[in-house]
């Protein structure tokens, strides 16, 4: 598991006066003049190259600069050129925003929300937390423009309104060839004016994700804790898609979801064919989950044989579909090929079971997380 924060970075020399800051990392000691005064220079050998705003040691000494300095212990050895890094030198704070090796870069837009998942793994507060957005208009630019793709979460993202709105623009302005994935409840989407405000942007390459639980309204409200939830969700998936957004369903399978998994699988394909990707998602033991872990676990053995036949109706439709964050010696064969190795790198780890298995290498393994749960039917897999 990688560490993204710290509140021990050692900040030294003459610190401008701000809260917080974010930076891009840099290892170009030929680094165009005019960029060097926003950047922070990861230093890693002895030659240290002038104008850079400033300067991080990663678990070596500080050595005489011309900027401030910033000792990080070796949990940082990571850090590379154009990760991008909020400064916080009055809490001696800094954090990963965005990390230029990760497969996909994921955004907290806010941690406010109008649902209540039993299984949320970032559990919403109301707080007032608007300078994130800020924080991330400051973040897009400093990003390189040839990143695939990053993720913005939250929280409920479009709770921010038409500062939502502002970050998608964005994101089209500063990063052109990078896909946005936005992980939304979808139910703002239900008012049609707010659907087409996000269709108008034109964003190149965009996609919402939105969780269904169920084909049963009253099962999918009670999964979110929020009564009439459903019909605001499907009707923002409609909505979305008349304005041209296209849309990936996400369905956590845990004790609710499983047992109606094929009829879950079976309305989609009579109501919301025309989503462009269903995702069947393992449960991650963390945030609410390990409160309501009575009300949500169940062993993926117990129903790999529902999640086959779910898959099957899905991919029968010919709707794209993929298993995330599960296990491939807890599915059957036959659907190996919808599985994805999901899991951040950062919170992915595999468990003790796992070292004499052929396929580890292919298999998503386990959240770091799982450690307080996992299936007991782990099997290493035969050469
Ligand atoms: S034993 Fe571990 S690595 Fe192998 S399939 Fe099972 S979970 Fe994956």
């Amino acid at each position: 598991m990688i560490v993204l924060g710290t509140q021990s970075a050692r900040y030294s020399g003459e610190i401008p006066v701000f809260e917080r800051r974010a930076v891009r990392a840099s290892t170009d000691p030929y680094r165009p003049e005019a960029l060097r005064k926003r950047e922070a220079f990861l230093v890693n050998g002895d030659s240290v190259p002038e104008g850079f705003g400033w300067y991080i040691f990663v678990n070596r000494p500080v050595t005489a600069v011309n900027a401030p300095t910033i000792e990080l212990p070796s949990d940082f050895d990571f850090l590379a050129d154009g990760d991008v890094l909020r400064l916080t030198p009055t809490k001696n704070s800094l954090r990963v925003l965005f990390r230029r090796n990760a497969s996909v870069n994921s955004f907290l837009l806010t941690e406010r929300c109008n649902n209540f998942c039993l299984m949320c793994s970032q559990p919403p507060r109301n707080v007032n937390d608007g300078w994130i957005v800020d924080e991330i208009l400051e973040a897009l630019p400093l990003i390189d423009t040839d990143v695939p793709e990053i993720m913005f979460s939250g929280g409920e993202p479009t709770l921010l309104g038409s500062r939502f709105l502002d970050l998608v623009r964005a994101c089209k302005s500063y990063l052109p060839r990078t896909a946005l994935h936005i992980l939304s409840n979808g139910r703002s989407f239900s008012d049609p004016a707010f659907a087409k405000s996000l269709g108008d942007i034109g964003h190149h390459d965009i996609m919402v994700g939105i969780p269904v639980y169920s084909d049963l309204a009253h099962v999918h409200d009670y999964v979110v804790q929020a009564d009439g939830a459903y019909d605001e969700t499907i009707r923002g998936i409609l909505n979305l898609k008349q304005t041209g957004v296209p849309v990936e369903i996400r369905i956590v399978m845990h004790k609710q979801t499983v047992p109606r998994l094929s009829a879950l699988a079976e309305f989609l394909t009579r109501n919301l064919l025309f989503v462009e990707h269903v995702a069947l998602m393992g449960l991650e033991m963390t945030g609410f989950t390990k409160a309501n872990l009575g009300d949500l676990w169940v062993d993926p053995a117990d129903y790999a044989e529902e999640l086959k036949r779910a898959v099957g109706i899905l991919d029968r439709a010919k709707i794209k579909t993929s298993i995330y964050n599960s296990q491939l010696c807890l599915i059957d064969r036959s659907i190996w090929r919808f599985a994805r190795r999901s899991i951040s790198d950062w919170k992915q780890e595999y468990m003790p079971e796992c070292q004499s298995c052929a396929v580890m290498d292919q298999c998503g393994g386990f959240f770091s997380s799982a450690e307080l749960k996992y299936s007991s039917h782990i099997q290493p897999i035969p050469c």
